[in-house]
């Protein structure tokens, strides 16, 4: 973003979500309020500003796209905005709501909703980058308020934010944290999960569950290796990777096959 006289603009939408990665733009505390002194914000209807058409220099875009009229719109949002950044594991990945994509979507809703015939659905849930140019992916379950700050900072100072590529276990030890898939013997998937979060689960003795999404190359057998050591049958270990980032293709292609291996084994 190119720095000039007046403040650039921002907006942000919202597609198929829960607003979760909205608030964690709103918990940014006193940094939200030294916002505006940067950049006027000009759609946030969350918050107060509504002007879902305005031409912007940044929108931070949360939600994955499930309807036909999310196809619209999220192209009308790329075309008036000049830098986008898709935020959330559902923006990024298509989120919890992608479970349908390797369901019986249409009997999941007919057992939801009296008239079902009346929803107009895509067949899958996808992601923002499935459907537009996006600029830059924060992803997680919700999006971290500080990176998230981290990017705009970096782009007000006309600087291109860098794009996380390491694995979650370097931020455990960097911090120094008991691993919990090797010493405390749980489940994690920090391996193939991108950095990001501060490593919140592991500092809670829990182990991840991979919001964040995959990086590059995911080694799932060796890590369902570890698990079924730990206790978890194929299936579990599937259910693990078919979570809230199920839609990205590398956690989706892991789980699926795990998926099919525990089908053959009953
Ligand atoms: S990524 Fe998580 S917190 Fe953000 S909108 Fe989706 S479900 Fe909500
Ligand atoms: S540790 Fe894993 S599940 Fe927990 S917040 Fe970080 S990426 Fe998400």
């Amino acid at each position: 973003m190119m720095m000039r006289e007046t403040k650039p603009t921002l907006a942000v939408h919202k597609f198929s979500s829960c607003d979760g990665c909205q608030l964690a733009l709103l918990n940014l505390g006193e940094a939200l309020l030294e916002l505006p002194n940067y950049l006027e914000i000009v759609h946030f209807a969350e918050a107060g500003p509504s002007d879902p058409t305005a031409h912007v220099d940044l929108a931070l875009v949360e939600g994955s796209i499930s309807t036909p009229e999310d196809i619209e719109r999220i192209r009308q949002v790329r075309k008036n905005s000049d830098y986008l950044i898709s935020i959330g594991a559902c923006a990024t990945a298509g989120g919890i709501q992608a479970l349908r994509n390797l369901a019986d979507a249409a009997a999941w809703m007919a057992a939801l909703y009296p008239h079902p015939e009346q929803i107009e659905i895509l067949p899958e849930s996808g992601a923002i980058a499935a459907h537009v140019k996006v600029d830059l992916e924060l992803p997680g379950c919700p999006v971290n308020s500080n990176q998230l700050l981290r990017a705009l900072r970096d782009l007000l100072n006309g600087v291109e934010p860098v794009r996380e590529r390491r694995a979650l276990c370097m931020e455990c030890k960097r911090q120094g944290l008991v691993c919990t898939l090797v010493s405390s013997g749980q489940p994690c998937l920090g391996p193939v999960t991108l950095a990001g979060c501060g490593a919140l689960c592991p500092s809670q003795g829990r182990g991840c569950y991979g919001c964040y999404g995959p990086v590059e190359s995911v080694h799932h057998e060796s890590l369902a290796q570890r698990f079924s050591e730990l206790g978890l049958d194929q299936a579990a270990s599937a259910r693990r990777f078919l979570f809230i980032q199920g839609g990205a293709p590398t956690f989706a292609e892991a789980g699926v096959r795990l998926r099919a291996r525990a089908a053959e084994e009953e």
